[in-house]
């Protein structure tokens, strides 16, 4: 049983303003596993107010000490993986393999990255007479969801420090734990104090007040489009920026070729990874529809090797987050059957033998129009949609057809055809053959965002760009480009 009674704020360990707790829930045993403290408007002053105090300081600190720290995090990160690993699983049910290797691994991976970008970027710039120069927008809010904890606070907190700001992080209320111990990690890598201040609670109690804090420069939220359009609502009238990354419905356009029913299989088990709880999951795959029968027998099979049960034991996935987003997505389930979709695996229901815990079958939906329901929500479960085309004009119509623009994926021998496809969809992130790279910029197009994560397009959100005129006088002509 985890006990986080107290914040992180400029520096120090401290209880929050009003005392107010929340159970967290084991999504494998339906038990308590912690007990978490929960913030409010005003331990958003506190923090707000520590992180303004230490921006002089930290934002005038140069390349080289913004470095040493990262690295000093790197470290402290490296001791802790087991830790923040056992936490991811107990929290939101990620299995050990994929909480120890992928998730905490991709904390690592974005650290590494933000130092490597560091090291070379350009801050400033002269063009002609001009200097462009870009500083650190000041104290930034981070809000993050809990499907990827540790992926979402690492893409925000090192860009946030690398390029000098301070911040305050809010994880998600569902998955607090990592935020705990990754404050305990930045604590004994030296961090100065107020740089990054850490309070825990829910959005109308800590995400409403930090988004509309006028103490607050900019606010990088992750997370559902509700919240993300009320986020931005309410930090409207402070005029700070937001950026924000959001839900997805994913096209997965499989080609007509030869190892068509490999590329199915791995579109499955992309879909089925984290139980289906990935904003850029590939949810609809699109298929030729002379091949749906081909690619249901597929599916059906690799369906039935994404083995479901205790995160502690040797799986493929677990359980869904919690009660709420199990009954979600058998209610989605359920409208797919209604709607004439054809159940090739999976179903409604918990799998057999596992009777508590929030465990989903592993679901396959053929011949899936684009109007229906399954097709059109972000279910956020285990859950696939197969859909047919007819040339690949319709295939990309049918990617196309969304609110959302997060990712696309493309899978198909024929780069040069790939490449033609990856090029019309209307997405911010597309992947040819399930490519991966952490310097590849991350974000939505249309209802699934603004702003850009990752790498080095990572940092521009962080940074404000000033123009100085007449910086170099005598410089007289202006070139070309400028
Ligand atoms: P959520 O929007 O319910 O919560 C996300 C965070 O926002 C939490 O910390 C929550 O406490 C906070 N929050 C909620 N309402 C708020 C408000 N009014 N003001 C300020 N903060 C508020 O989302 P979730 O259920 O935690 O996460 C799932 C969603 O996140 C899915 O839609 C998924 O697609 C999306 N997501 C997107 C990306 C991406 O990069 N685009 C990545 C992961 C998850």
């Amino acid at each position: 049983m985890r006990e986080y009674a107290k914040f992180y704020i400029g520096g120090r360990w401290v209880y929050p303003v009003e005392s107010r707790t929340l159970e967290i829930v084991n999504p494998a045993t339906e038990g308590v596993c912690g007990r978490v403290a929960m913030g409010s408007a005003a331990d958003v002053d506190e923090a707000v107010a520590a992180a303004r105090s230490a921006f002089p300081a930290w934002s005038a600190t140069g390349v080289k000490e913004r470095i040493e720290l990262l690295q000093n995090i790197q470290e402290e990160y490296g001791k802790r993986s087991a830790d923040l690993a056992a936490a991811l699983t107990e929290e939101m049910g990620a299995p050990a393999s994929l909480a120890g290797g992928f998730q905490v691994g991709l904390g690592a991976g974005h650290l590494a990255k933000a130092i490597e970008v560091l090291g070379d970027y350009a801050f400033s710039e002269q063009r002609g007479a001009t200097l462009v120069v870009k500083e650190p927008i000041g104290v930034c809010g981070l809000i993050t969801p809990w499907n990827w904890p540790m992926n979402q606070i690492a893409v925000k907190v090192f860009p946030a420090l690398a390029t000098g700001c301070t911040m305050v992080l809010k994880p998600s209320e569902r998955s607090p734990f990592t935020g705990q111990i990754f404050a305990e990690i930045l604590e004994a890598a030296g961090v100065p104090a107020g740089v990054f201040n850490l309070v825990q609670g829910d959005g109308p109690g800590v995400g409403v007040p930090l988004s509309a804090h006028p103490g607050v420069d900019m606010i990088s939220f992750t997370g559902s489009t509700r919240a993300g359009v009320e986020i931005a609502r309410n930090a409207a009238p402070t005029v700070k920026r937001v950026t924000q990354e959001l839900g997805g419905k994913s096209p997965n356009i499989l080609l007509d070729d030869e190892d068509f029913a490999g590329n199915v299989a791995k579109g499955v088990t992309s879909m089925m990874g984290n139980s289906g709880q990935t904003c850029s999951a590939p949810s609809r795959m699109l298929v030729p529809r002379a091949r749906m029968a081909e690619a249901a027998e597929a599916a059906k099979d690799a369906a039935a090797k994404t083995t479901v049960g205790d995160p502690n034991g040797d799986v493929v996935i677990g359980p869904v987050v919690a009660k709420d987003q199990f009954d979600k997505i058998q209610g989605l389930i359920q409208q797919g059957i209604d709607e004439g979709a054809t159940l090739v695996a999976g179903g409604t229901g918990r799998p057999d033998g596992l009777a508590k815990g929030y465990y989903v079958r592993p679901t396959v939906f053929a011949d899936v129009t684009g109007d229906m329901t399954i097709a059109r929500e972000e279910i956020f479960g285990p859950v696939l949609t197969i859909l047919g085309y007819d040339d690949v004009d319709h295939a990309i119509e049918l990617a196309n057809d969304t609110e959302y623009g997060l990712a696309g994926y493309v899978a198909g021998a024929d780069l040069e055809q790939a490449r033609a496809v990856a090029s019309r969809i209307r997405a911010g992130w597309v992947a040819i053959n399930e490519a991966f790279d952490f310097d590849c910029p991350f974000g939505g197009y249309k209802k699934s965002g603004n702003g850009r994560e990752w790498g080095e397009f990572g940092f521009h959100d962080y940074l404000e760009i000033k123009g100085v005129l007449g910086y170099a006088p005598d410089v007289a002509d202006v070139p070309d480009s400028a």
